[in-house]
C-alpha cells in the first residue's frame, strides 16, 4: 500500500503538464495542433490508477476526445457528467510575461494559456478522479469523465459531434458540471467588511453569428447611382450596432442582483443598471452584457475595385441572445435592418437556464462552505457558451458552471480568460481540488 496521494498535491503539477501542451484552436480546423497529445496524455493518467477508457475522435483527425465512467452506489440515479475542453485559444508569446506555453509556476501562480479557461479545472478533475479511484471512493451516483475537444470553436469537432453521433457515452446523464462557475467575489458586506460570494453559472446566452446580406445594381462608380448595395448594408449595420435592445431580467440574473443587495447593500436602479453594476468590479464587464440582448458587427466584406459598385455586400453580427428572448429579438433584428437586407444564421447555439435549487446546487454549497465557512452560492448567467449548450439542448442534462476557485480579492478574474498573461494562483487551484474532491464525494 502507497500512502494516500489528496487530489490537491498533485493538482498543480496535472495542470502545469496539460498547459505544456499546445492545444491552439484557431477555429480553421486545419491549424488545430495538440488536442491528441494532451488526450494521451489525460488517458495516460487515468488508466494508470485503473480507469478504464474511451479515447474517441469527434468528427476529423486528431480531434480526441477521452471519457471514463466511475461507478457509483446507486444505479438508479442519473449520472453526472464532469466535462472539461483540452483546447485553447491562440496566445502570442511576444505579449506574455512567460511563454505561454511554459507552464511556469512562480511568484504563488501557474502561468500559461488555459491556466483559468479551462486547464485549471482539467488538472482538478483528473486529480480527484485518481484519487478516488487509487482510494476506491465510490461516490453517491454513477460520474462520467469527460476531457473534450474543439470547445474554442463552438464545439463542431466536440461536445456537438459527441451528442449528435455517439449519445451512448453520456448513457444516464442528468446533470452536468463544468466551465464557467465557482470562482469567488469579495464585495464589501453591510457594515464594509469583506464578504465572499461564489457565482454558480445557470444560464448562458445564446451565440446567434448572423450574416446580413445586402443586394443592389452593379454599375460604375463615377455614375449617379440609387441603388448601392455597401450603402444599404451600411446603413443597415450602423442602425444595429448603434441600437440598444431593452434591458430584460431574467430570473437567474434577479437572483444575482438580489443577493448582492441583501448582501451588500447595494442597489441597483433599472433605469440605470449596467452604471450601477460597475459597483461589482470587474465582473461587471460579464454581469452587464446579461441584462439586455447585444448585437455586435464584426465583419464587412464588399466590392472587388474601387470604381466599380458591387452588387452584393455582406456584414457578421454576433448575437447574445438572452433565454426566452430569441422571436422578440429577430423582430427587433428584422424592424432595424429593414426590407432590403436579409439575414442568415452562421451559427446558433441556444440560450441555457435552469433553477438554483435541488440536492446538486446544496452539494456545491455544502462543499465551498466545508473550505471557507463564510461562503455564499449565488446564481449567475454567462454572457458567452460553453459545451454545455450541447448537452443541454442535445442530450437534456441540467448544466451548471461550477469549476471551484476562491481568489484574492484584487484579481481581475474576468481579465485572463483569453488574456494576456493568464494565470491561476496555486492557492486556489488547492482549493478547486479539495472542493470537488467533497463535491464529488456527495454529488
Ligand atoms: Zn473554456
Amino acid at each position: 500500500m502507497t500512502s494516500s496521494i489528496a487530489a490537491e498535491d498533485e493538482v498543480v503539477e496535472l495542470a502545469a503538464d496539460l498547459i505544456r501542451i499546445d492545444t491552439t484552436n484557431t477555429g480553421d480546423p486545419a491549424t488545430v495542433v495538440g488536442e491528441r497529445e494532451a488526450a494521451e496524455y489525460v488517458a495516460g493518467k487515468l488508466t494508470e490508477v485503473g480507469y478504464e477508457i474511451e479515447m474517441v475522435e469527434s468528427g476529423a483527425a486528431r480531434r480526441d476526445n477521452v471519457f471514463a465512467r466511475l461507478k457509483g452506489a446507486d444505479p438508479s440515479r442519473g449520472a453526472l457528467l464532469v466535462h472539461g475542453h483540452l483546447d485553447v485559444v491562440p496566445a502570442d508569446p511576444s505579449e506574455w510575461s512567460v511563454h505561454p506555453f511554459s507552464g511556469a509556476v512562480q511568484d504563488g501562480y501557474l502561468w500559461g494559456r488555459g491556466a483559468v479557461d479551462m486547464k485549471d479545472m482539467v488538472g482538478m478533475t483528473l486529480a480527484v478522479a485518481r484519487r478516488f479511484k487509487r482510494d476506491g471512493i465510490v461516490p453517491p451516483r454513477d460520474i462520467v469523465f469527460a476531457f473534450l475537444a474543439d470547445e474554442e470553436a463552438g464545439g463542431k469537432f466536440g461536445s456537438q459531434w459527441l451528442a449528435d453521433n455517439r449519445p451512448d457515452l453520456f448513457e444516464g446523464c442528468t446533470e452536468a458540471v463544468g466551465e464557467v462557475g465557482g470562482f469567488s467575489l469579495t464585495l464589501p458586506d453591510r457594515q464594509g467588511d469583506p464578504t465572499t460570494l461564489y457565482l454558480i453559472e445557470t444560464a448562458e446566452k445564446g451565440m446567434a453569428w448572423m450574416r446580413l446580406r445586402a443586394k443592389g445594381r452593379a454599375g460604375h462608380g463615377s455614375f449617379l447611382h440609387e441603388d448601392n448595395a455597401v450603402t444599404t448594408l451600411a446603413e443597415a449595420v450602423a442602425r444595429l450596432g448603434n441600437h440598444r435592445f431593452p434591458v430584460v431580467l431574467t430570473d437567474t440574473v434577479r437572483e444575482f442582483l438580489d443577493t448582492i443587495s441583501e448582501v451588500t447593500g447595494m442597489e441597483f436602479a433599472p433605469d440605470d443598471l449596467e452604471g450601477a453594476l460597475a459597483k461589482i468590479g470587474p465582473l461587471s464587464r460579464i454581469i452587464g452584457a446579461t441584462v439586455r440582448d447585444t448585437a455586435n458587427p464584426t465583419m464587412l466584406n464588399a466590392g472587388y475595385k474601387a470604381n466599380v459598385i458591387p452588387s452584393t455586400a455582406e456584414a457578421v453580427v454576433d448575437c447574445r441572445v438572452l433565454p426566452g428572448r430569441q422571436e422578440a429579438f429577430e423582430r427587433e433584428v428584422d424592424e432595424l435592418i429593414g426590407p432590403d437586407v436579409t439575414r442568415e444564421w452562421v451559427t446558433h447555439l441556444p440560450a441555457l437556464q435552469t433553477s438554483f435549487d435541488g440536492d446538486l446546487v446544496e452539494a456545491m454549497g455544502a462543499a465551498l462552505r466545508a473550505e471557507d465557512p463564510a461562503a455564499r452560492t449565488v446564481p449567475y448567467m454567462l454572457s458567452g457558451g460553453t459545451d454545455a449548450k450541447a448537452f443541454e439542448e442535445k442530450l437534456g442534462m441540467r448544466c451548471f458552471g461550477f469549476a471551484p476557485l476562491r481568489l484574492p480579492p484584487e484579481l481581475d478574474f474576468a481579465a485572463l480568460f483569453h488574456g494576456v498573461d493568464e494565470r491561476v494562483p496555486l492557492d486556489s487551484l488547492r482549493f478547486g481540488a479539495r472542493v470537488l474532491d467533497r463535491f464529488l464525494r456527495t454529488c
